[in-house]
């Protein structure tokens, strides 16, 4: 942040409008996103909480429905499947890439699956040919969680244009942020004009006779941040070439450390970096991956093993459906087998938790910040490795 979000704040200030109905900021975000990913319709909205819940909200599940998704991401790409009356179903992921794929997928798919959910983890894409070869196949739609992954490509295609609408959060941890915010995009004009009714209380401004023509929320952002994400959209591109250039700093300074891989990135895949993991052979070292961490903050690089330390199915909303008053609504309309979470149905998801250590990255890091960390990294790991 700097001159340039200070100036468009003012402008706004200035303008007297800071609602997006009436003003031109947020439009001009949502033209100039479009632009950025080349897709005809992109729709601003509150956070990629919001966003999310906008993409399953136009292709709208019929209650009990399942969507099938990961248990290793933010709780916010799921609590949006339980509000529109439809069951998470969780596909295992690759422990190495952290990410669903194709096969994963198939395994949970039923004949009430509505949509899948793919998450590009830490900015890996998912692989996305045979995912939506699978996907077409069974005429189901795919949302891409792009949360994590601006800029990131397949043979030079920005994700979030592969699936049927794709999804991007502009919270404060992201690559662009706005504090709170999120982005929707489609190459579909009837999902994009139901996106962005959802976003507007399904309210048909403009039209000749405009009603509200469906449940919806107002999840529109305000021209404060829209004004704030133009001004940090024109820095995305340069970020992400500065994300990039820093985790091959990493890679290149971690080679041939027992037990220590870089991430895994498919040949042709572009790898953004919002965060940079390592997978570890904690049978590799002294006290595993624990002691790597340790010693890594106590020499100040914060870093964080195991990421969300449990998949999201253990978490209380899910594990004990804690959904509208004592209910347990959606959860009632569930297959038994779409609610089943038994450990050993999940290896992939499992082993990645256990192997993940996730490291902090920024575009303000020079390349001696990222020399001191791979100096401390490859210290620790001297320090502990078995012999
Ligand atoms: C951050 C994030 C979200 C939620 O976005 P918010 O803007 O925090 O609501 C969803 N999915 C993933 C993968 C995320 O990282």
């Amino acid at each position: 942040m700097g001159d340039d979000e200070m100036l468009a704040l003012s402008r706004v200030i200035e303008s007297g409008t800071l609602t997006s109905t009436k003003g031109e900021f947020v439009k001009t975000l949502e033209s100039q996103f479009a632009e950025w990913i080349g897709l005809p319709h992109a729709y601003a909205c509150a956070s990629g909480t919001g966003a999310l819940h906008t993409a399953l909200a136009a292709i709208d599940p019929e209650p009990g429905d399942e969507v099938v998704t990961t248990a290793i991401t933010d709780m916010g790409a799921l609590t949006p499947i339980l509000y529109q009356s439809a069951i998470p179903v969780f596909a295992d992921v690759d422990p190495l890439t952290y990410n669903v794929t194709a096969d994963t997928i198939e395994a949970a798919l039923s004949p009430r699956t509505k949509a899948i959910m793919v998450t590009h983890l830490f900015g890996n894409p998912c692989r996305m040919g045979p995912i939506m070869e699978l996907a077409r196949s069974r005429n189901i739609p795919v949302i891409e969680d792009c949360a994590q992954a601006f800029g990131a490509e397949i043979d030079g295609q920005k994700i979030g244009t592969f699936g049927d609408i794709g999804c991007f959060s502009l919270q404060q941890g992201k690559h662009i942020t706005t504090g709170e915010g999120g982005l929707c995009v489609t190459a579909d004009a009837d999902l994009g004009r139901r996106m962005y009714l959802f976003i507007n209380k399904a309210w048909g401004y403009g039209d000749p006779k405009p009603d509200h023509y469906f449940l919806a929320l107002n999840y529109r952002m305000n021209e404060l941040s829209g004004a704030v994400a133009v001004a940090q959209l024109a820095k995305l591109d340069d970020f992400v070439e500065r994300r990039v250039r820093m985790a091959q700093q990493m890679t290149d300074g971690l080679q041939g450390l027992p037990g220590v891989s870089p991430p895994a990135v498919d040949e042709g895949f572009k790898h953004t970096y919002w965060k940079y993991c390592l997978h570890i052979d904690g049978s590799k070292l002294e006290g595993g991956l624990d002691a790597l961490a340790g010693r890594l903050r106590e020499r100040g690089v914060f870093c964080a093993p195991r990421y969300i330390q449990k998949p999201a199915f253990e978490c209380q909303v899910i594990r004990d459906q804690r959904t509208f008053g004592n209910s347990r609504f959606p959860f009632t309309l569930a297959r038994p087998e779409a609610v089943d979470y038994r450990r050993e149905l999940f290896p992939g998801t499992y082993e990645a938790l256990a192997t993940v250590l996730v490291l902090p990255l920024n575009e303000r890091y020079t390349a001696e910040h990222v020399q001191q960390v791979i100096e401390v990294i490859r210290t620790a790991v001297g320090q502990i490795a078995k012999k």
